[in-house]
């Protein structure tokens, strides 16, 4: 049966006419319709073919059919418009003239390739058809014309196979078993070696595998075959793995995808012929090199596809002196016109070359930052641009781990080294061998750390490829689909890794005396591309060791040097400040090495459970009235000063703002049988008593029960014992000419009467430490928002607060009613099928949550015009939420400390985009 996944629905055109509006755009030398910037209406396939035939770049003309037209499909029932056909016809004609060929002529053919192409390059997404227009008398017209009978059945059977696939569903692996069938029989290793008597029969068996899947005969007439290509590339859009792939990269609004039909130009005539995928510069580590690979004697999907394993473009250079020289001149020619890394596809057809794509390539995160500051030196580029460029998630990977030296070196020297394939993809990452996407996401859902080992990747892999840590293939070079993916991913990823016999039927591979089975340990190094039998214990980046640990070689490595340019070029555009969220001086410590502007958030209950002090706390918790509650807190009131002072040290000047107890008391006390015994032990009571005690602060629904402010309402003593720690921290260190700021923040108010309740509280008995220390320590009072309730309010409360912290966490939790803990039972559904874009506790609202965030900023700021305002939900950390609260004026964000430099960038963005 043809699989349903690919195969095209006939699409038909509709009665509708919207009369003059252009939907197919040719291209050709001098000849473009269209140009790089019309990416939206072309794709990026389409405006940069355009663009590169325009400046003098040879590219076989062709015609782009728009976006418009999958987006005309999609909205009116799966038609397509009805002046579509006519104008494909007039520019087939075009193009016809334009080669001196005719489609479907025996006498003279041209053949063509069909491609699909957004405005956002989806690697291996969507489909592709090569050599389109051939038949039973087309093929002898094409062996006629070039001379080369091989290359005409070559190409033949190649059309029938992707035809069948790609258009009619058929499965691929049907053609491949005819084809090993054949290869077999005559004792040929590669394609390559195959006659062309031999390649006659595998047309034959591959016209009968088409016969009996598709259920009618291989179509012979040329346009019949166009039309079916082409609403084979529209209908691809909505696959599953299109879609998933946009899912996974956030990419939304686009039209559609645009439809390229070129003409072809062989690659397989021969040894003289051959095909390639290059980038200008290195995309594994940015270095300015020219770096890709080709095949000789090979069609395009030969390279990407990953069946056999290319060579370096290094060896063209003593192939074809000729042909290196002038594709490293396009290799220029491209970077000066674009100002950027470029990715291109080139054939050449008998000594002849043409490039067949030109895009912005994708890179690893350390090469996206290698790359766009090295632009900056080069005067290509602006620091701005380089800017620009840069993704919080690219500058997120120079602070990915790598192999831990001695565990590697452990692991080598015990020979636990079994193979090495190409470094794809950054990092070094361990986890359990899975073979299928499926068992990836399984075992990965389970908590434990997965490595996705294939043959080769292809799109229907996506799912599992992102939820492994590491993907390894044993075959396909550096520009295959697993390597493309991973890169763009920011993923550890090695390909090619050609000693692994991965037997999928039995789950285990082979390599040398070695068996690995399905779910052993292994570990991948995605920099020198080795697989290592078991764990490799994995350690910090460069820039961390430099950075945050000091280390004097570390500093000098490029890596930092670059992370560091990029941080000052941040500093000098961004308006929004960066702050941290911190509960030890350790985090604070670094990050402030990272940049922080101070502390946005100290949640002193995780103070709670370090050493001996959790024993106060329960102690605290147990007592039946405020003396004894009293007495509890006073042996926590040292701990919490220390901690304090400690922080205060660390962040030397900034501004500190620490949160009174947030989270319900239950929190804190031991629900398994022996942790209560050895509570009622400790603290001199039954275990009865610590049950009923448990018991007693059960909560149907903790998260909106007795915390926040709710707690120092009750047990005010609470908040007198913090805001004493504070402020005689913050008075010890001041004497010690130490400049402090504290600024103390009661937590989840959803009343103007809460915030003005707890607020007398403390400046009472901040007041009161001042006054007993003589010392002057200025402070600040103010409040999270977090409730839905005390925005709508914020004005009331911003008569006595002085500033809010918009905490985003609950903030979501409460406006979606969504849990924090549990929206993982729904949430992949809920993307699925388009009910939320993304994960809203990751990546903030801006329809919903933002606008309370606007509301209680704007309320705020009416009724005290300086109010301070930031966010210290996890949001603080994710680029977009960063540019959204810069825009809705934020005086600062504040993420964990790793955090931090990416936030810098972000907010750069921010200033930059406006
Ligand atoms: C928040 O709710 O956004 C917040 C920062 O507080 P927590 O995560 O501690 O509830
Ligand atoms: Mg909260």
């Amino acid at each position: 049966m043809a699989k349903t996944k690919t195969a095209a629905k006939k699409t038909k055109t509709t009665g509708k006419k919207t009369a003059g509006k252009k939907y197919v755009y040719f291209f050709g030398k001098g000849k473009s319709e269209g140009k790089a910037s019309m990416k939206e209406l072309l794709g990026g396939k389409g405006a940069n073919l355009a663009e590169m035939a325009s400046i003098g770049i040879p590219v076989p003309a062709g015609l782009t059919i728009s976006t418009e037209v999958c987006e005309y499909y999609y909205k009116h029932g799966h038609k397509k418009p009805a002046e579509l056909d006519k104008q494909i016809d007039a520019n087939i004609k075009k193009l016809e003239k334009f080669m001196g060929a005719k489609f479907g002529d025996p006498s003279n053919p041209l053949l063509v390739s069909v491609r699909s192409g957004a405005a956002v390059s989806m690697p291996g997404m969507m489909n592709t058809v090569l050599n389109l227009g051939i038949n039973d008398d087309v093929v002898k017209g094409l062996i006629a014309k070039t001379g080369n009978e091989r290359m005409g059945w070559d190409s033949y059977r190649r059309f029938i196979n992707m035809f069948g696939d790609v258009c009619m569903g058929v499965d691929h692996e049907h053609f491949e078993e005819e084809l090993s069938r054949i290869k077999k029989k005559y004792n040929r290793a590669l394609d390559t070696n195959l006659t062309t008597e031999e390649l006659k029969e595998v047309v034959d068996a591959y016209k009968k595998v088409y016969k009996k899947h598709v259920g009618s005969e291989f179509p012979t007439d040329a346009r019949t075959q166009l039309s079916h290509a082409i609403d084979a590339v529209i209908t691809s859009w909505e696959i599953p793995r299109a879609v998933a792939y946009r899912r996974i990269n956030k990419l939304s609004g686009l039209k559609g995808t645009a439809v390229n039909v070129q003409a072809m130009v062989f690659g397989n005539m021969g040894e003289n012929s051959g095909t390639g995928v290059d980038f200008t510069r290195n995309p594994a580590d940015g270095s300015n090199e020219f770096y890709g690979e080709y095949l000789l004697n090979a069609q395009g999907e030969d390279v990407v596809a990953g069946i056999r394993t290319p060579h370096p473009l290094s060896d063209l250079k003593k192939q074809m002196p000729g042909i290196y020289k002038e594709l490293d001149a396009i290799r220029h020619k491209l970077e000066k016109h674009y100002k950027d890394m470029q990715d291109v596809e080139f054939t050449i057809q008998e000594g002849t070359l043409y490039m067949l794509q030109t895009r912005t390539g994708k890179r690893t995160g350390l090469a996206a930052v290698k790359i766009a500051a090295d632009m900056v030196k080069e005067k290509m580029i602006s620091d701005k641009t380089a800017l620009q460029r840069i993704e919080g998630d690219h500058l997120n990977q120079l602070l990915f781990p790598i192999f831990d030296l001695k565990s590697k070196a452990a692991a080598v020297s015990e020979n636990r080294c079994v193979a090495k394939g190409l470094p794809a993809g950054p990092g070094a990452a361990y986890g359990q061998v899975s073979f299928t996407a499926d068992d990836a996401v399984k075992v990965a859902r389970s908590g434990k750390k997965v490595i996705l080992v294939r043959k080769e990747t292809s799109p229907e892999d996506v799912s599992g490829m992102w939820a492994a840590e590491a993907i390894l293939t044993s075959t396909g070079g550096m520009t295959s689909h697993a390597a493309v993916v991973a890169r763009g991913w920011g993923k550890c990823c090695v390909v090619g890794c050609g000693a692994l016999e991965i037997d999928y039927k039995n789950r285990q591979i082979k390599v040398g005396s070695t068996t690995i089975k399905e779910h052993d340990m292994i570990s991948v190094d995605g920099i020198t591309g080795e697989v290592l039998l078991g764990k490799v214990e994995t350690s910090a980046s460069p820039v961390v060791l430099g950075i945050l640990e000091g280390d004097k070689e570390a500093l000098k490595n490029p890596i930092c040097q670059m992370f560091r340019d990029v941080m000052k070029w941040s500093d000098k555009y961004r308006k929004i400040k960066v702050r941290t969220n911190a509960d030890s001086p350790k985090d604070a410590t670094n990050a402030v090495l990272f940049g922080a502007e101070g502390i946005g958030l100290t949640r002193t209950e995780h103070m709670f459970f370090e050493g001996d002090r959790i024993w106060a706390v329960r102690e605290m918790i147990l007592s039946g009235d405020q003396a004894g509650r009293e007495k509890a807190l006073e042996k926590l009131l040292p701990y919490q000063r220390q901690d304090f002072e400690g922080i205060f040290k660390a962040m030397n000047g900034f501004p500190v703002t620490i949160r009174l107890l947030d989270p319900p008391l239950h929190e804190f006390l031991p629900n398994d049988e022996a942790g209560q015994m050895e509570m009622a032990k400790r603290l001199k009571t039954t275990p009865e008593a610590v049950k009923a005690k448990v018991a007693a602060l059960h909560e149907m629904n903790p998260m909106l029960g007795h915390r926040g402010c709710r707690l120092s309402i009750t047990y005010p003593e609470i908040c007198r014992m913090q805001v004493t720690a504070i402020m005689e921290a913050a008075c010890n260190v001041a004497k010690q000419k130490v400049k402090v700021m504290p600024e103390i923040m009661i937590p989840l108010i959803g009343t103007k009467a809460e915030y003005d309740i707890l607020e007398k509280i403390v400046r009472e008995v901040a007041e009161e430490v001042i006054k007993a220390k003589g010392v002057k320590v200025k402070y600040m009072v103010g409040t999270m928002m977090e409730i839905p309730r005390a925005t709508l309010v914020a004005d009331t409360v911003a008569e006595k607060a002085e500033f809010f912290s918009f905490g985003t966490n609950d903030l979501t939790q409460m406006t979606f009613g969504y849990s924090r803990d549990d929206i993982g039972s729904f949430l992949q559904e809920y993307l699925e099928a388009k009910v939320l874009k993304v994960d809203p506790f990751a990546s903030i609202d801006q329809e919903g949550v933002g606008q309370l965030v606007k509301l209680g900023v704007e309320k705020g700021r009416s009724a005290r015009k300086d109010l301070k305002c930031g966010v210290c939900g996890e949001h603080g950390g994710d680029p977009d939420s960063v540019k959204f609260f810069a825009k809705a004026g934020l005086n600062y964000v504040s993420c964990s400390p790793f955090r931090v430099p990416i936030a810098r960038l972000a907010a750069a963005q921010a200033a930059l985009s406006n």
